[in-house]
């Protein structure tokens, strides 16, 4: 749990962003701030107990899944957007709130097989990203012992379209 409501107050809310009638949550200033990206970090690495590795989403679960990885002594994983690693990668498409995408990670040079993997990501929306970041991970044959998210967007019904890992939202709206 966050210790204080600080992180709530900091998040910048745009309409219509990427497009008509989404309304985007921005972190931005809560990574900004040093005591809520402290409170934010020191939470997520509650949730993590004895995962070995914390696997952040592009972009800003990488900023997050690198602050968690240090303090809990574990490893990090970026899970990168199409296009970024050399190939062989394994890839996962699927589709999210506005438009579509593709996330992938190495297919090569990393031995996911036993890997105890925390997942990480700002925002859980619709919960497409997620969902497919946890079966690229098990497709790789790591163990996703959680899931872990800032800020949760209820109406979204992320949460119901995720497969049934343990998952944490730190804020719920
Ligand atoms: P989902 O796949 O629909 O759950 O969307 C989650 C992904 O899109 C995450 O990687 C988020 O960073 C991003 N996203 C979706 N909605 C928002 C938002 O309101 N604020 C910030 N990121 C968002």
């Amino acid at each position: 749990a966050l210790a204080s409501d600080d992180v709530a107050r900091l998040i910048r809310w745009a309409d219509d962003f990427p497009q008509p009638g989404v309304r985007f949550a921005d972190l931005t200033p809560v990574f900004a701030d040093a005591a809520a990206f402290a409170d934010v970090t020191d939470a997520l690495v509650a949730v993590g107990r004895d995962a070995d590795l914390i696997a952040g989403i592009d972009a800003r679960g990488f900023l997050l899944g690198a602050g968690v990885a240090r303090a809990m002594r574990a490893g990090v994983l970026a899970v990168r957007k199409a296009g970024k690693l050399p190939p062989p990668v394994h890839s996962c498409s699927y589709s999210l709130e506005y438009g579509c995408a593709t996330l992938e990670i190495p297919a090569d040079g990393i031995d996911l097989t036993g890997r105890r993997v925390l997942v990480i990501d700002d925002v859980l929306a619709t919960g497409g990203t997620l969902g497919a970041t946890v079966e690229l991970l098990e497709a790789a044959g790591a163990e996703v012992v959680s899931i872990a998210v800032v800020l949760e967007l209820e109406a979204l019904g992320g949460r119901g379209r995720l497969p049934d890992r343990p998952l944490t939202s730190l804020l719920k709206i």
